[in-house]
């Protein structure tokens, strides 16, 4: 912006005299020339006291802007203000000066009204300084315009506590958001995209950043993502393994000079949201175990693990559903009790780990022959249930007549060169309405125990023992 051009409008809106320029420049004179208390003040003054002239060339500088500034009023006084402020200073008090003169032609405002403006200055080595101005009209006798008086206050250190600041809420509502999505229900997948599209709103200059996340071989990246040379990452670790990496990247704006463009503070919140995702995996897998392990538990509570059946344990429970729906609905269930036969002298001359594969073989055996309604359990030590809802005696006989011949004919081998086949004696029982289950299992039972007494390798059905 060429400064010079603009300070020319200004006069044009400011519309100064000769008559008036000649005024200030004598009370400048006059000030020069001034009372030596009055001098002693303003050279002690750590605020600087300045005039300008409707041209905004200086007219007066007090001598603490050599200390704010590097330079001296001297120097000063052979500048314009266009020269000492940033471009984008000057165009905001160009825009103030010219929205006050609107005011002044339109409202009855304070002639002395004081307007206050933060400005970014030139310092003589090159770093620039923010002053707070407080800033009010020299007018001439008729009330118009004459210049500027002005006293700069040196505000750097507090711009950039507020700055500082300003960052810091931004980092902390980062993290907040992030610590939302973890706490969330969602995915991890979720919560990790959700994370990387968060993460730029939190850094310097969130319009040219992006992020990725890499885990486990999974990718989660902002649209924008792009490799660069201005990257800064952290680990993200769980139970002290690395299992990915946060990342950011400076997509432009960032000269050479500028090197490593990221604050320790960014590169701490990095690290901050690193950790967090770590935790958030962590106790995901941990969740995850916990089900894993009970729904395990669950179905061992329920299992019998040698034979694969259900226990005993869920028989009764099955049977009392069964028999209770049976008992408002009507309807038929069946029930097959089988035992092997002369199980202990096969578990006595071969062993108890030949006995344990027989009874494995028999829940295979029960297994295949059942129907998809139909459940098997192993109700005792070598004895085992099978439950039949819908299920008339007649038609149970048909499955336990092919578990008897199914599992007669299963090979053993349990010692070298010799072959066995083993039998089961079964009983079958129909439930009659409204009798108690224990009764009916024991019915089941009785009918097994004649199949042994009879010869053992057979079926008996209610009270007639058939072959
Ligand atoms: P019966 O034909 O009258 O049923 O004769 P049995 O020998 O089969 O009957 P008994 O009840 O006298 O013996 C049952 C045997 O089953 C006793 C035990 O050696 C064996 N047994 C029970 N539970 C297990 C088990 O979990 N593993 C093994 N290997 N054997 C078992
Ligand atoms: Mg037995
Ligand atoms: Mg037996």
């Amino acid at each position: 912006m060429s400064g010079k051009k603009d300070h020319r409008e200004i006069k044009e809106k400011i519309g100064l005299s000769e008559d008036e320029a000649t005024g200030i420049r004598r009370k400048k004179t006059a000030l020069r020339g001034g009372d030596v208390s009055y001098r002693f003040l303003v050279d002690m003054m750590p605020d600087t006291i300045w005039m300008l002239d409707t041209d905004l060339n200086p007219l007066y500088v007090s001598p603490s802007s050599k200390r704010i500034l590097g330079y001296s009023p001297e120097e000063r006084l052979r500048q314009h203000l266009s020269d000492m402020v940033t471009p984008e200073t000057y165009a905001r008090i160009v825009n103030a000066i010219a929205a006050e003169l609107e005011r002044e032609g339109k409202e009855a405002v304070d002639p002395d009204r004081i307007i206050t403006i933060d400005t970014e200055y030139y310092h003589k080595d090159g770093h620039t300084v923010w002053l707070e101005n407080r800033v009010r009209a020299i007018r001439d006798r008729d009330g118009r315009i004459a210049g500027l008086f002005g006293v700069s206050r040196d505000i750097t250190d507090r711009r950039r506590l507020e700055d500082m600041l300003r960052e810091r809420i931004k980092e902390l509502t980062l993290l907040q958001s992030v610590a939302n999505f973890i706490e969330s229900t969602d995915s991890l997948e979720d919560v990790f995209q959700k994370t990387v599209d968060e993460i730029p709103r939190g850094l310097s200059f969130p319009d040219c950043a992006c992020a990725r996340i890499t885990l486990n071989g999974q990718v989660f990246q902002t649209a924008n993502f792009r490799e660069t040379g201005w990257r800064s990452h952290a680990d993200i670790t769980v139970r002290g393994e690395r299992l990915g990496t946060l990342e950011v990247v400076y997509l432009c704006g960032m000269s050479d000079e500028v090197g490593d463009p990221f604050l320790d503070e960014e590169r701490d919140l990095l690290k901050a949201i690193a950790r967090f995702l770590g935790r958030v995996v962590e106790r995901r897998q941990a969740e995850e175990k916990l089900k894993e392990s009970e729904r395990k538990y669950r179905e061992l509570s329920i299992l019998d693990e040698l034979s694969g059946l259900y226990n005993s344990r869920y028989f009764y429970r099955q049977i009392e559903k069964e028999v209770d729906r049976i008992n408002r609905y009507g309807g038929s269930l069946s029930l097959i009790l089988l035992d092997i036969d002369n199980f202990k002298v096969f578990n006595d001359k071969f062993g108890h780990v030949e006995g344990d594969e027989a009874l494995s073989r028999l829940g295979e055996v029960i297994r295949r022959c059942m129907r998809k309604t139909d459940s098997a359990y192993r109700y005792g030590g070598e004895e085992f249930t099978v439950l039949l809802p819908v299920t008339r005696c007649g038609e149970g006989r048909v499955i336990a007549e092919r578990i008897r011949t199914m599992f007669k004919n299963e090979t053993f081998f349990p010692s070298p060169g010799e072959s066995v086949h083993l039998t089961v004696s079964l009983g079958i029982a129909e439930y009659r309405p409204n009798e108690n289950m224990k009764k009916f299992v024991h019915r089941a039972d009785q009918l097994m125990y004649q199949a042994k007494e009879s010869g053992k390798d057979r079926i008996c059905v209610e009270s007639s023992a058939e072959e």
